[in-house]
């Protein structure tokens, strides 16, 4: 490392610089310091992690994402696998650990190559001829799913949620139809495709009940109450005004003064905010609604007449709900009273508000052709809980890719030793030194099964060794590691499958990322501002989890 002296180099004084190889290094043993922390936590018998933040709330997870974000890393190459997390989550929204974990095996085996003085430019060449041919040995291998194979469809949600190792037991299946369920609820038909906004499946949650208690609701369920006492508690055929202007009367922007000199004024003043107020609730009466859910605030004068008039408000919703409820019932949002008509309503079957643990809950429930559905999760605790809910969100995410793309592969790791396996004779193809790198891309996939052989117990160089054999004949390319019972065997028999997104998406960050840190031979580090060496070689220390 150099440090900056004043005026003898162009960089600032007091900044740090690690030039070639030294900086290649120390990315390399950070990206692998990253991967090798979540390790221990891919699939169904991964360990979870207990993270404390600062201020001392407590996250317990095995999702690679979570671990990631939860843990506040500040190195920069850190971050970059932060970033290969929240892609894989953002594009498919499972298999965070698998694409994190497969990029700082890239790096590793890149690191050795480099100790062979192969050059990082023709290292990055080979990963990506890799990773193109990975692509297409995917989807070689990949097997079709229709829309109406619900077993299949039930499986995926099934793997993706059975990988979380929460104690669901029996609710698992349970669980997993209503996922199947509210993604074809809200799945639009478009091109001669199916096209999924998740955004579209509220999940909504409270502690207390087991997670067989769970709930998919044909429309929202908005975690507010009724605001006032007098209004009914349930309507039956309920006709929905959305408005996202407040019912009160609204104070001026400037510093505006209103003077009163007389009695009189005071109250005829009075009077007119009164008759404005009941003029609103008039409005709402007259085109038909008998449900009101305002995205501000409601007036104590306002809702009494609403409540006189037999009409249930709530106020102070969220815009995101308020779009929701738009979508689940076909209402209008309307920002003007003044444009409110009939048409702008939307319709429910029922609206109720219930006690769900304590809290008063507004569920919007026999909405027809609702856009938007709601899954309203239970479990023990507030822990349970949240893994529960990013069980769903990943389980909802591999659904959705598996009806979008139509393909599937399997796992428990048969993926990745077949592809492994029909890129090293690609390999021998290629030649030259690009064929040393796509051979290190080869044994970074195999990373997956390894790692899911040791969760279970097994040893991880006999169970290689075996696979690899077994996937020689053209018939076996399906056996894998089931982890449950510890053994190889064939996952697709034991309906261990995944959408074909989720490694296809894996393999393409982790590449992304690999190749961006490989080019990097230069760090400079500005001078930190109080202690702290970022970028120097405190190699994974670098890393400042509020954890650990
Ligand atoms: P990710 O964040 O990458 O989704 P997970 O912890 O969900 O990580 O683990 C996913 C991996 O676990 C996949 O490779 C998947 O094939 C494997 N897996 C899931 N269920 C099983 C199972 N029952 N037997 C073997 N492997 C499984
Ligand atoms: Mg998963």
């Amino acid at each position: 490392m150099v440090r900056a002296e004043g005026g003898q180099n162009a960089i600032p004084e007091g900044s740090q610089r690690v030039i070639g190889r030294d900086a290649q290094r120390i990315n390399i043993a950070i990206g692998y310091a990253v991967a090798s922390l979540i390790r221990t936590s891919l699939g169904p018998k991964g360990m979870d992690k207990m993270l404390v933040s600062e201020l001392g709330d407590v996250v317990i997870t095995n999702d690679g994402a979570t671990i990631l974000d939860e843990m506040n890393v500040d190195h920069p190459v850190a971050k970059i696998m932060v970033e290969v997390a929240k892609t894989q989550d953002k594009e498919v929204g499972d298999g965070t650990t698998t694409s994190v974990l497969i990029s700082g095996y890239l790096l590793k085996n890149a690191g050795e190559l480099l100790d062979q003085s192969i050059h990082s430019t023709t290292i990055a060449k080979g990963y990506k001829l890799a990773a193109i041919r990975a692509n297409e040995i995917l989807d070689e291998i990949a097997l079709p799913v229709k829309v109406d194979d619900d077993e299949i469809l039930k499986s995926i949600a099934n793997v993706a949620i059975g990988s979380k190792s929460i104690g669901l037991g029996d609710a698992k299946d349970y669980i997993a139809k209503l996922i199947v369920d509210s993604v074809k609820l809200v799945m639009v038909e478009r091109d001669g495709g199916y096209y999924i906004d998740t955004e579209h499946i509220k999940i909504e949650k409270k502690t207390g009940e087991s997670a067989a208690e769970s709930k998919l609701i044909r429309g929202i369920v908005i975690d507010k109450e009724v605001v006032h006492s007098g209004m009914p508690k349930k309507i039956d055929d309920a006709k929905i005004a959305l408005l996202e202007c407040p019912l009160e009367i609204e104070k001026t922007e400037t510093d505006a003064r209103i003077e009163i000199t007389s009695p009189e004024q005071m109250q005829s003043f009075l009077e007119q905010e009164e008759k404005m107020l009941k003029n609103m609730v008039d409005k709402i009466k007259s085109v038909g609604a008998n449900v009101v859910f305002c995205q501000k605030g409601i007036d104590d004068l306002a809702q009494h007449y609403l409540a006189k008039n037999r009409i249930m408000a709530v106020r102070r919703v969220k815009k995101s709900d308020m779009d929701k409820l738009a979508n689940a019932t076909h209402a209008r949002v309307v920002s003007s009273l003044d444009d409110l008509s009939s048409d702008d309503l939307g319709r429910a079957g029922l609206i109720e508000e219930r006690k769900v643990a304590g809290d008063e809950m507004v569920f919007v429930e026999k909405c027809k052709d609702a856009k938007s559905v709601t899954l309203f999760l239970r479990a023990s605790t507030e822990q349970v809980l949240d893994e529960v809910e990013r069980a769903v969100v990943d389980a909802i995410g591999a659904v959705s890719s598996a009806i979008e793309d139509g393909k599937y592969v399997i796992g428990g790791g048969c993926t990745e030793v077949e592809v492994a396996q029909r890129l090293r004779d690609y390999a021998t193809k290629i030649g030259g030194r690009e064929q040393l790198a796509i051979q290190a891309f080869a044994n970074a996939l195999d990373v997956i099964p390894r790692t899911l052989a040791e969760s279970a117990g097994m040893d991880a160089i006999d169970t290689l060794v075996s696979l690899r054999a077994k996937h020689k004949d053209k018939n076996n390319i399906t056996v894998g590691v089931d982890v449950v019972n510890s053994k190889v065997d064939d996952m697709k028999k034991q309906g261990v499958i995944e959408p074909l997104r989720v490694k296809k998406q894996a393999i393409s960050s982790a590449t992304e990322a690999t190749n961006m840190i490989l080019r990097i031979d230069d760090i400079i580090s500005a001078k930190p501002k109080s202690g702290g060496m970022p970028g120097g070689p405190g190699g994974p220390g670098g890393m400042s989890p509020g954890m650990m």
